[in-house]
């Protein structure tokens, strides 16, 4: 299926077809028409599914060069940025050429970033290998690299001119990456699609253990809801985009306190973040406390961290609201919040007490 993101002359299509990746060649002939395609990929998907992308671009006659990059979260950095526009400068990149990210979202956020700015934007396209990539981070052209003052606080607003998503690549994905990615599939049930959250319930278990037929519907479902969000608000300047956040304030924190490491996956703190929201939400008197434990057993019953506890995280509230204050949507000393009336009822509160937010997570701890 085809889902398109409506953005003026710069709308793109979204494909999603088990086997694209073996399709590549014919789904992607029409950006070969003036140029190469220059393949980035990291390392851990080189023998997976490399392959396939080359095997199908080489069939149908597209010439293509491949540059391989380390994985994990320290590849979005200057250094790693710097290699890679000196390498796709040495392969004598054009304008007419394609940059082709294969991976999660390291390689997407990093190689978005670089072809943003290499000759002031050059064509690339999202091919996502996991499934946070696939049903979060490709879609919507957030590109970044990370620095010392913090994670994605160097980038741009780019859109990719194609996503190609092939479920089938998650067939090698560790599970625990799945899981991670699930979190962010939830997310979309608890913004505004209550229908979707109980389908997860009854769902998620057999999307976990790899069902073709339900990680179609999710990443569909996902995709669909993230593209609509995107062509209402693509900079995050209306507020509708800024309901993506859900989880991510309070997620953030705990992924600054474990150092953004191994310990806990940014799907998994975002996991506990929504959780944590729902349950400061109900503590607030905002939501029905039934809400709340519905998400938090949901969560839980995916194998994912729910609780401050679940997630390896002992600090006290002060020290994790510290964490908080430097998020980059602080906006003159206040920290906007998503909260919810409940199940798919999420909203932006800009007026939310940190000492509030500082004493329920002392109460959760
Ligand atoms: P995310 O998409 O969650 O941001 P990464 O880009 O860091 O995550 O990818 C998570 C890990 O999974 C990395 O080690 C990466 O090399 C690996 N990986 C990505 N896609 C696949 C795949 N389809 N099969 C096996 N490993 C993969
Ligand atoms: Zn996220």
């Amino acid at each position: 299926m085809t889902v398109r993101v409506s953005l003026g002359d710069r709308s793109y299509d979204i494909t999603i077809e088990n086997g694209a990746l073996d399709r590549a060649g014919e789904l992607l002939a029409p950006y070969a028409a003036r140029g190469r395609f220059i393949v980035v990929t990291d390392r851990n998907i080189v023998p997976n599914q490399l392959y396939r992308l080359e095997t199908s671009l080489t069939a149908a006659g597209i010439a293509s060069a491949v540059e391989v990059l380390p994985p994990g979260e320290s590849t979005k950095s200057w250094a790693m940025l710097e290699k890679l526009t000196d390498a796709l400068l040495s392969y004598g990149v054009e304008r007419g050429d394609t940059i082709v990210a294969l991976g999660g979202g390291v390689i997407g956020d990093l190689v978005g970033f670089a072809a943003s700015i290499l000759k002031r934007g050059c064509r690339f396209v999202q091919v996502p290998t996991t499934l946070l990539a696939q049903v979060d981070s490709s879609v919507g052209g957030k590109t970044a690299i990370n620095s010392k003052a913090g994670k994605n606080l160097i980038g741009a607003f780019y859109q990719p001119a194609h996503v190609l998503i092939d479920p089938t690549t998650l067939d090698t994905l560790p599970p625990r990456e799945t899981r991670a990615g699930y979190a962010e599939v939830v997310k979309y049930g608890l913004i505004d699609d209550a229908d979707f959250f109980a389908w997860c319930e009854a769902n998620g278990a057999k999307l976990l253990a790899g069902d073709p037929e339900a990680r179609a519907v999710a990443i569909a479902k996902s995709v669909g809801a993230k593209a609509r969000i995107v062509g209402e608000d693509e900079r995050e300047t209306s507020g509708r985009r800024a309901l993506l956040n859900l989880g991510h304030t309070f997620g953030h924190a705990l992924e600054a306190e474990t150092g953004f490491s191994d310990r806990l996956l940014h799907g998994e703190a975002v996991a506990a973040g929504m959780a944590l929201a729902f349950r400061f939400s109900a503590a607030q008197g905002l939501c029905p406390a039934e809400n709340a434990r519905r998400v938090t057993a949901h969560i839980a019953a995916a194998g994912l961290p729910a609780t401050l506890q679940a997630a390896g995280v002992d600090a006290d509230g002060a020290t994790l609201v510290g964490h908080m204050k430097h998020d980059k949507k602080m906006e003159g000393g206040r920290l906007p919040f998503l909260l919810a009336r409940g199940i798919g009822q999420t909203f932006l509160d800009k007026q939310v007490d940190l000492t509030a937010v500082e004493a329920f997570l002392d109460a959760e701890r």
